[in-house]
Parts: structure tokens; sequence; C-alpha cells
């Protein structure tokens, strides 16, 4: 069976004949004894690396190695936010670069990832709020990217749900809002990108934990032991999200990254009833509705460092607290599901994409509570960097040296939630 090319006249076949039509979006294949590049960590970014690198750069001979399933760190547990109205000009070019490549990413990668560009409303509580957000709409505007604000009549207009009201705990001032910032499918785009890259020969290996990255006597990279033998590769891409430092301590790197729990939950499905994606940065939540129906919410990081994939119950409490105070209506709502991801978080809040001191080994990390909407930027940069062994552009300020070279891209202070 080959793999089909999705059109209106393959879905027609296939609503005909069924499951027989379907065919495996990538082949199960077992690791080559060596690949050109071996990408570690089958998240989004990972899979986006190694798609650009072999449909961009022709570098075929890649692996991406993935310890459980693909799509099973990170990527499959966000809140799919996408936008691209960060304050500083390296992280404008960076994110807004990921927006415009999301906005055909489906017909690119024929694949539909349900890019839905719904708007993002950012709410502003108190004078900082509205400080803040309104520079940002500055700082945007002057980059040719979209973002305004809107009085509080305004908010309401484009957030019927909202409450306005003036009892509330932190009363709604205005907000800011980014017309072309949404939500995606985040499961589709790690399959989108897996189906893709494989089709161009690169392999996708699941079940396949890296254990030790290996170097010769010149120091540089010469592959990886793994759960499933040994791979050779003289170029190796860390996309490992929450575990960046567990790897690169394997090549001796240590990274400047704290690695924190951050959940999300998910309420029973409903009829479309919410218009937008809905961020509060003061009180640390943000909601948007999923296709299917459910009500997707967020909450902040848990205030200490932890691998455990869960989270204090009293953050999503306080989470839902503040969404009940916001959208009286959904009060009655019951909770399905909740859960938690890794995030890794540098000091200034902004990524980490580049070369590192060990020859042949680059990263990528660092994405913290806001990477999934950086996915097709982050990917295409990343693939850029590994190909050719110097920066992209657009990646060039995000290399790990700046911590040593007091070169911050603060949205630390920017931004305080970056989801
Ligand atoms: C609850 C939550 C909500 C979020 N909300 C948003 C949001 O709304 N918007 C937004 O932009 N971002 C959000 N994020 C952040 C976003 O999810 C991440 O920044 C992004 O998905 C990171 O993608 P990735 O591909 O780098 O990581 P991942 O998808 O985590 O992929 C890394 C992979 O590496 C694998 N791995 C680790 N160690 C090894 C090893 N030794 N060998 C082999 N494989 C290994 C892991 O299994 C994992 O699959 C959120 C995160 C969480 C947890």
């Amino acid at each position: 069976m080959t793999r089909p090319h999705f059109s209106f006249l393959s879905l027609l076949r296939q609503a005909f004949l069924g499951e027989k039509a379907l065919a495996p979006h990538w082949p199960a294949r077992p690791p080559k004894p060596a690949y050109d590049v071996i990408i570690i960590g089958g998240g989004g970014h990972g899979l986006a690396t190694a798609y650009y690198l072999a449909a961009l750069h022709g570098v075929r001979n890649v692996a991406v190695l993935e310890r459980g399933w693909i799509g099973g760190g990170n990527t499959g547990r966000n809140t799919t936010i996408i936008r691209s109205n960060y304050l500083m000009e390296e992280s404008e070019a960076l994110y807004e670069h990921a927006v415009r490549l999301w906005e055909d990413l489906s017909q690119t990668l024929n694949y539909n990832v349900m890019y839905s560009p719904r708007g993002v409303l950012m709410l502003a509580h108190t004078d900082h709020d509205e400080h803040v957000f309104k520079r940002h709409v500055h700082a945007n505007r002057l980059a040719g990217i979209d973002n305004e604000w809107l009085s509080l009549a305004e908010a309401k207009a484009y957030c019927p749900p909202l409450n306005t009201g003036p009892d509330l705990r932190y009363p709604v001032r205005g907000a800011a809002l980014q017309r072309r910032g949404g939500v995606a499918r985040h499961d589709a785009v790690a399959w989108g990108y897996a189906r893709a890259a494989a089709a161009l020969g690169v392999d996708i290996i699941q079940n396949c934990e890296v254990t030790a990255i290996r170097r010769g006597a010149d120091g540089a990279v010469s592959g990886v032991e793994t759960s499933r033998g040994p791979i050779a590769a003289k170029k190796i891409g860390v996309v490992a999200a929450g575990h960046t430092s567990v790897v690169m301590a394997m090549a001796g790197v240590r990274m400047p990254l704290e690695s924190y729990p951050l959940q999300a939950l998910v309420s029973e499905p409903v009829k479309p009833i919410f218009p937008c994606v809905v961020m509060s940065n003061t009180i640390h939540a943000y909601i948007s509705q999923s296709d299917k129906g459910e009500l997707v919410i967020g909450a902040g990081t848990d205030s200490y460092v932890s691998y455990s994939q869960r989270g204090g119950i009293h953050i999503i409490t306080e989470a839902l607290a503040a969404i009940c105070e916001l959208f009286p209506i959904f009060r009655r709502m019951r909770m399905l599901r909740s859960w938690g991801g890794i995030v890794d978080v540098t000091p200034d809040r902004s990524p980490i994409i580049g070369l590192t001191p060990v020859p042949g080994l680059f990263v990528n990390c660092g994405w913290g509570t806001g990477g999934f909407k950086a996915t097709p930027g982050s990917g295409h940069v990343f693939a850029h960097t590994i190909a050719t062994g110097t920066p992209h552009p657009i990646a060039a300020p995000f290399a790990l040296s700046r911590f040593r070279e007091g070169r911050f891209i603060d949205e630390a202070a920017a931004a305080a939630v970056a989801h």
C-alpha cells in the first residue's frame, strides 16, 4: 500500500473503501548502523528539523530517535496557542517566521494540521498590564506584526462570554489582540511532519531511547548508544525539550536550564461557544475551545523543579478558579482530564538554538512554556544550522554563548508567562 496523497478524491475513495484503503503514514524501520544526522527527540521540533533537512537541504540520511512515541512529549501535551506578539526584536523575528510557515503548513505537508487563526486575546487587569501590552502593540506594529489594543467594550464584543463586570477579583481593563494568532491540532503537527519527512527518506524510530553520546578522540561526536544498539553519526541535533539537560550531560555539556512541570486540562465537550483564545498572564490562566468541543485550559508552572509529568493540584485549582471568575457560564462544566509536561526554562525565557562547544553537536531547547507556536520556524532555522554548520540569521541571536556573553533576550521581563 502506498502512502496516500490527501485530496478530495482520495478522501472520497477512502470513504468507499474504508480502512482497507489506509496505509501507514510512515514505515516502522529498524535503525541503520549509521546516519549523516541523528535527531534526538521525536517531538514537533525534532520532526520539523528532520523534514526541513530533507526537503530544503537534501540531507535525507537522517534518523529521528524517540524514546517513546512521536508527539508523546510536550508536543502532544500543550494547549496549542500560536502567536508572534513578543516584545524583543529577535523574538518577533523568530515567532513571526513560524506564524508565516503555519499559514500554509497544511498545504506544505499535505496534512491538515487544523491551523485556526481565531485571534489571541491577552487580558490586562492592572496598570502594569495595560502599559506592558500597549508597549507590545507599538513594538509589534513597528516590526510589521499585527497586534492591537482593545477597550473593555471591544474586548467583550470580541469574546462575548468574558465577564467584564467590576466585581471580579482582577477586573478586566482591556486587552491586546493578535488576530492572526490562534491554535492548531498538536498531534497532527507531529504526524504531518513525520509523514512528510519519512516520504523523503527520513527514518522515524520510536521506542529508541538515547542513553549515551559517543565522542571521538578529537572531541567531536561520533554517534549515540541507544536502547536499540549503537548508531553512528557525525552530526547530532538534541531536541529533547524537558530532558535537554539530561541528554546534553551525556556529551559533558552543562545547560543553563531548569525543568518544571506545567499542567493543562480539558472539559467535557460542548457545542461551539468560545470564539477565540484568551490568556491572562496576571492570573495564570488561558483557555480556548478545541474543534472537538472541549474547553482547553492551561495553568502556570509549578514553583519547584521536577521531572514528574504531573503537577501540584493547587496550581490547576487556582487556574480553574480564575477561569470561573472570568467566564461564569463555565462554572457548571465538568473537567475530563488533566496532565502535565516538563518544560525546560532558560534564565531569559528565550530558547537556545545552535552550535555547542562539542563539534558536531547542535541543540534546540529552552522553549519553556511556549514552544509549540514556534514548531515550524524552529525546525526550519535549526535544519539550516545543522546542514550548513552556521546559525541561520534568525537563530543566531539565540546561541548558547549568549549566557556567557551577557546578551540576553529578556522575554522574562516582557511576558511573565509565555504560552
Ligand atoms: C501543559 C503545557 C501547555 C503548553 N502550552 C503551550 C501553548 O499553548 N503554546 C505554545 O507555544 N507552547 C506551549 N507549551 C510548550 C510546548 O509544548 C513546547 O515548548 C513544545 O511542544 C516543545 O516541543 P519539542 O518538540 O521541543 O518537545 P517534545 O514534544 O517534548 O519532544 C521532545 C521529545 O524528546 C524525547 N526524548 C527525551 N529524552 C530522550 C532520549 N534520551 N532519547 C530519545 N528521545 C528522548 C521525548 O520523549 C519527547 O518526545 C506547553 C507545554 C505544556 C507542557
